[in-house]
């Protein structure tokens, strides 16, 4: 099976993170360099890693788990890597500012594999649909988090942590 993992809001406590470095109301798409800044002076991205995610990652080496994440390549890395997480990918896909059903349509054709898509962005998850109907999302919806513009939906499956999210996998 195939696991695409989002890592903002869903791996990572981006609320947490943008809250405590002061860039509440600052999108990091937009202000890259200044978000970038301010990571590495940091420099401690880890502790803002939900508690669930490295056991989830460790507990489903056996499976080909890649990191899908949307924004500004260079800062999206510089993140992920400094969490510690990367090597715990098999692969890692950076859309920049692409959707990420529009790149994934390019990379996997024809999979022949079970694909899983979990996101928190709604949008994300339409538009994997839209290009990729074989692959089966499931938004997390994590219950600490405020979100800028949460939408109640039934399209997708929903699970608030990696625990219920291993339990829906495990029923595939
Ligand atoms: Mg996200």
């Amino acid at each position: 099976m195939r696991i695409l993992l989002d890592f903002d809001w869903t791996l990572f406590n981006t609320e947490q993170y943008k809250k405590e470095m002061g860039l509440e109301n600052i999108s990091c798409v937009e202000h890259s360099n200044r978000c970038l800044k301010i990571l590495k002076e940091h420099g401690k991205a880890g502790m803002f890693l939900f508690p669930d995610t490295v056991d989830f990652l460790k507990n489903h080496s056996q499976h080909r788990l890649i990191l899908v994440t949307f924004g500004d390549k260079k800062y999206q890395k510089a993140k992920v890597q400094q969490s510690g997480i990367l090597n715990l990918f098999s692969e890692s896909i950076f859309t920049g500012t692409e959707m990420k059903g529009d790149i994934i349509k390019r990379i996997f054709k024809h999979a022949e594999e079970k694909i899983i898509f979990l996101d928190d962005d709604f949008a994300q998850l339409q538009n994997m649909k839209k290009q990729c109907p074989h692959i089966v999302g499931i938004r997390m919806r994590r219950k600490e988090m405020k979100y800028g513009s949460d939408i109640k939906q039934t399209e997708f499956p929903e699970v608030s942590n990696l625990n219920e999210f291993a339990q829906l996998l495990a029923s595939f």
